[in-house]
């Protein structure tokens, strides 16, 4: 850290916190129908309108009956009960459960009035029309047609008590009417989809898709569309690409404002291009260190100010934020895997806030290296790593990582095949094979 701040390097926490400081949620919302809400942002606190479920139901196939009735029931002395009628899923009894009586039900079926628990299946036994017990459980369950008028039986063995409220779903034990679901801020993931299908939503209040421009600089790109072989010296880029799939996983809509050389007009025209088709962001890559042909943050300085320059990372030391005419910023390095994680660490974070969505963390988990790993970068280091999920012989499960091959911030690959980044503070110049590290898992969101 003393060396960190010798050399005017940010941590990179605090360059998120700053980041996301600086940012503002969009105030603009539209109205969304339920199946293209998915990833957008609620700006309502969806409150249910019903209980849901909206009456108590049967957890299994069984009976319904009251449990004072086959109080002390076991295998050895069951308890007699006739069986008063039938109840399937999406229908609804026509009388009570007497005294002495069973109904037969299915899983979701309404429980008949009267009735307090259910007994499956399983602890019944049939009895024949003659009152003859068998060792059977009633014909019928286990190949269930939904012929329910087919089971004719007129009487059932309990074989075991059962407690009031036993195998019962109770009405309004998932969402009661009046209480919220689900928050505004929240990002609709499937299960908020099926959540807001359960309460009957048909559309949401949300944050419109936020509009990030993504340009990509350097002389040395070629254009993306070309096919044959590469000219000398050129190549191909594959930060806009990378980076506006990156917005377009988090939500937003990628505006993709191309390539340019390094030359300031150039960069300046497209950041210009970018604010006037209304980008609530902009992200560029390359050309934000300190060599001659560096010019993005000279750019952004003649049309607004730099306020983050340089963070204690690797990859991605040189790493800059600020406004260009009152639109946030984002210069990120030219190398790819230094552009992607930068975008992970600091960009995501503040394109999710943008959006309105509340939760912006990234996860972090425990985890025990496989091999030895060595931090001589004097930063803060995120390596990528491939975490499996390992049980040990006492049946304890952890996390267990290992990188994936070599790290330099040119090999792409070593993002691919990664599924988080192992980090390493800057302080730790090696962990030993078997020593603790934190995983930070992008891309999996954290709730609140
Ligand atoms: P810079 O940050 O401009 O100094 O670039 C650092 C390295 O990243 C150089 O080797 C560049 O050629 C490379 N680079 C810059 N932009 C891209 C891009 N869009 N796609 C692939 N590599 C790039
Ligand atoms: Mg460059």
């Amino acid at each position: 850290m003393a060396d960190a701040a010798r050399h005017g390097r940010m941590p990179v926490d605090e360059a998120r916190v700053r980041v996301l400081g600086a940012v503002t949620p969009t105030d603009s919302h539209e109205k969304v129908p339920l199946p293209r809400a998915l990833g957008r942002v609620l700006v309502e606190d969806v409150a249910a309108s019903v209980d849901v479920p909206p009456f108590d139901y049967s957890a299994m196939d069984g009976y319904a009956v009251r449990a004072a009735d086959v109080a002390g029931a076991t295998k050895g002395s069951p308890v007699r009960l006739r069986v008063g009628g039938r109840v399937g899923a999406g229908m609804v009894a026509d009388r009570p459960v007497g005294t002495g009586e069973a109904w037969r039900v299915l899983t979701g079926a309404p429980i008949p009035p009267g009735a307090d628990a259910v007994v499956p299946f399983e602890w019944v036994r049939a009895v024949s029309p003659n009152g003859q017990a068998t060792s059977e459980v009633p014909s019928g369950f286990g190949g269930w047609t939904g012929a329910i008028d087919e089971v004719e039986e007129l009487a059932i063995d309990v074989t075991a008590a059962v407690d009031a409220g036993d195998d019962i779903r109770a009405r309004g034990e998932d969402q009661r009417a009046g209480t919220v679901a689900i928050r505004a801020g929240t990002r609709i993931r499937p299960a908020e989809v099926a959540v807001l299908a359960s309460l009957g939503r048909r559309w949401v209040w949300a944050t419109r898709r936020v509009r990030i421009g993504v340009l990509s600089t350097g002389d040395e790109l070629v254009g993306r569309d070309l096919t044959g072989p590469l000219p000398p010296g050129l190549i191909r880029d594959a930060n806009a690409p990378g980076l506006m799939a990156m917005v377009e996983r988090d939500g937003a809509e990628p505006m993709d404002l191309g390539q340019v050389p390094d030359q300031a007009t150039a960069i300046r025209d497209a950041f210009i291009f970018a604010v006037q088709g209304a980008c609530d962001a902009i992200i560029s890559s390359g050309g934000v260190s300190m060599g001659d042909r560096d010019m993005v943050r000279h750019v952004v300085q003649g049309d607004g100010e730099i306020t983050i320059w340089s963070i204690d990372l690797r990859p991605g030391k040189p790493f800059a934020f600020g406004s260009f005419r009152g639109v946030p910023i984002f210069g990120l390095p030219g190398n790819p895997v230094s552009a992607l994680v930068t975008y992970e660490l600091l960009v995501a974070p503040a394109v999710r806030r943008i959006q309105g969505e509340v939760a912006t963390g990234l996860v972090e988990v425990p985890a025990v290296t496989e091999v030895a790993l060595v931090n001589d970068s004097g930063r803060e280091q995120f390596m990528r790593g491939v975490a499996r999920t390992f049980h040990d012989a006492g049946g304890v499960v952890s996390w267990h990582v290992r990188p994936t091959g070599p790290q330099g911030s040119g090999i792409l690959s070593s993002m691919s095949r990664a599924n988080c980044l192992i980090r390493l503070p800057a302080t730790t110049t090696s962990v030993p094979a078997g020593g603790a590290v934190t995983l930070s898992l992008p891309g999996v969101p954290s709730l609140w």
